[in-house]
């Protein structure tokens, strides 16, 4: 699949908006906006899910409507209240409400009996007695029409006696379905004669055991959106077939009010990503990541815990737009909406991950002096810190080079960097251990040279740093993508995706950050400053604190736009 280019300019509407922009014109839906954003509680929200939140949300706020919340829990066996829970809580993360508009499929479980009781009657439905591996065996191919059930013509008062046998329990499970009375040499394969109600005898996360025969989504759906007055109601692509089966039911069943309009849009696929749920369940069931909410995880906790925020899902969201065909976009336009809204309202604190002791010997030796730095340079209303100096520092590793390329403007014996906030300095002494290992480096500073003090000399490099003594040491979890590949899923006949799994997506170290950091709460984003943007992670403790990477600096996807120009 091609990679998407997102440097096009958009058209002002989108063509969903298009869509209900004309129907409100000419006044098909008497005026009214009304989607929904139908889940199936089996598990967590995923980002495509994020996508389709905003979709259906924006829309509606956008032209003044509605969005329902509505849960499409017709499998009893998958789904649970644990999800449903999870669901309502990222919806209303991203920013979205949905009022007193909660819905269920099975509040709807009644009206979809008696609709079907309807189509029997009309004959229109009947009682199969083939099992699942008949039907499917029977059904033909698309291009092979299937064989009509031997039960196709069984008398309609037969099927209706048969149907109420159902639902009480006569039966067990694969005994019968019920199946509408369509037409099996369709072309379309969703026409021939699909099943309606299968038996299961299954604990219900709400109606508990008052059913023992399910509706299968297909026809729960349509009616469902029919029921709560949709206008518009927006699925992905996979859908499209299904469509004429939904107007067959809807048209069938002789309801008189406005029938929803279904319209398809692509899903969203990402790069190095799974979006799948049910082969994001099997990850955390088989321990490959800790939990749904495993930053590593593609879900919506996933990526809260892993730092991102609602707005810049949204804004994820908005630079993607609705396309009509199968696409793929790369992840790092992901990251780099992250970065976007993060970049101005993350705090930015100084931390070092792999520590070099530098000893300034020209400093006095007990002195300790705050300096002021900006909190965040893109929002002047955060005012300022204060990050104590003294006379043993430690810097970046990575920083120091014994014998430098060229350009390497970091610090190297002999070399000036300016310690950001602070004063210039000279490298003057590399000591090494008994192995031959850089052990500390010794400079001179010129205190004429304070950040802030008007002084005109001039140095390549600024390096962050950290006052050992009074920083605090916390645990950085360092996240890598999951997947190695860019498209995860796509292996050979008989392999697992998970082949594809990335070994080193967590990296545990240390850092030790200026004090500021001391105060971080779970969930509250920073900048450690020239390495990336972190999350305050819900495993800290008091005096343990654990900050997860939400993602490094370097923004790939802003590069690639600029070259695009
Ligand atoms: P999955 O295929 O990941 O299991 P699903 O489609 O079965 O997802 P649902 O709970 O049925 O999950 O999805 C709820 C809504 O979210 C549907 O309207 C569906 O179209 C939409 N949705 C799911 N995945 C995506 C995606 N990748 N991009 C956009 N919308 C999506
Ligand atoms: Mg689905």
């Amino acid at each position: 699949m091609p990679v998407n280019d997102l440097t096009q300019d958009k058209p002002s509407l989108n063509f969903l908006e298009q869509i209900v922009t004309q129907d409100l014109q000419d006044n098909t839906t008497g005026g009214r906006v009304h989607t929904r954003f139908p889940p199936e509680p089996n598990g967590y929200l995923h980002i495509g899910h994020a996508k389709s939140i905003c979709l259906n949300f924006g829309l509606a706020q956008k032209y003044n409507g509605k969005c329902n919340l509505r849960f499409d829990d017709t499998n009893p066996t998958k789904e649970e209240q644990e999800y449903v829970d999870s669901i309502k809580e990222d919806v209303r993360w991203l920013g979205f409400d949905w009022d007193d508009r909660e819905y269920y499929a099975s509040d709807y479980f009644e009206q979809l009996y008696e609709y079907a009781v309807y189509l029997i009657k009309k004959g229109k439905a009947y009682i199969c007695e083939m099992t699942a591996e008949e039907i499917s065996a029977n059904r033909g191919t698309p291009t092979i029409p299937g064989k009509e059930s031997p039960w196709r013509n069984r008398p309609i008062e037969e099927s209706l006696d048969l149907f109420a046998r159902m639902r009480h329990g006569e039966f067990k499970e694969g005994r019968f379905t019920l199946r509408a009375k369509i037409d099996m040499t369709s072309p379309n394969m969703h026409l021939r004669d699909p099943v309606l109600y299968r038996i299961m005898h299954a604990h219900h996360h709400r109606t508990g055991d008052k059913w023992c025969i399910y509706p299968m989504y297909d026809w729960a759906h349509g009616q469902s959106d029919y029921l709560e007055g949709i206008t518009h109601s927006i699925c992905t692509l996979e859908f499209e077939v299904h469509r004429p089966l939904y107007e067959w039911f809807l048209n069938n069943l002789d309801l008189p009010n406005l029938h929803p309009r279904q319209i398809e849009f692509a899903r969203l696929n990402l790069t190095y990503t799974v979006m799948s749920k049910r082969k994001l369940l099997s990850l955390v069931q088989d321990g490959l990541v800790k939990g749904w909410n495993d930053p590593r995880m593609p879900t919506i906790s996933g990526l809260r815990r892993r730092g991102y925020t609602p707005a810049s899902l949204r804004m994820f969201a908005e630079k993607v737009g609705v396309a009509r065909r199968e696409n793929m976009i790369g992840v790092e336009l992901l990251e780099h909406c992250v970065r976007e809204d993060l970049n101005k309202i993350a705090p930015r604190v100084m931390a070092v991950l792999n520590p070099l002791k530098l000893v300034i010997t020209n400093y006095p030796d007990d002195s300790l002096e705050y300096l002021p730095a900006i909190i965040n340079p893109e929002n002047p209303e955060a005012g300022t810190r204060e990050i104590p100096f003294g006379k043993t520092l430690f810097i970046e590793r990575d920083d120091f080079m014994e014998n430098p390329p060229k350009k390497f403007h970091r610090l190297a014996p002999g070399a000036e960097v300016r310690l950001k906030y602070a004063y210039i300095i000279r490298c003057n002494e590399v000591l090494k251990d008994s192995n031959g290992e850089i052990s500390e480096i010794h400079c001179t500073y010129f205190p004429e040279t304070k950040s802030g003090s008007g002084n005109e000399k001039k140095v390549k490099g600024t390096l962050h740093w950290v006052h050992p003594e009074s920083s605090v040491e916390v645990e950085v979890r360092l996240y890598d993508r999951l997947f190695v590949v860019p498209e995860p899923e796509d292996v050979e006949e008989g392999k697992d995706f998970r082949i594809n799994l990335n070994p080193h997506s967590l990296q545990v170290t240390k850092a030790w950050a200026e004090p500021f950091i001391g105060a971080a709460k779970p969930g509250q984003n920073f900048q450690f400053e020239r390495n990336g943007y972190y999350v305050a992670d819900s495993d800290s403790i008091a005096y343990n604190l654990v900050f997860n990477r939400t993602v490094a600096l370097k923004d790939t996807w802003a590069r690639m736009e600029k070259t695009a120009e």
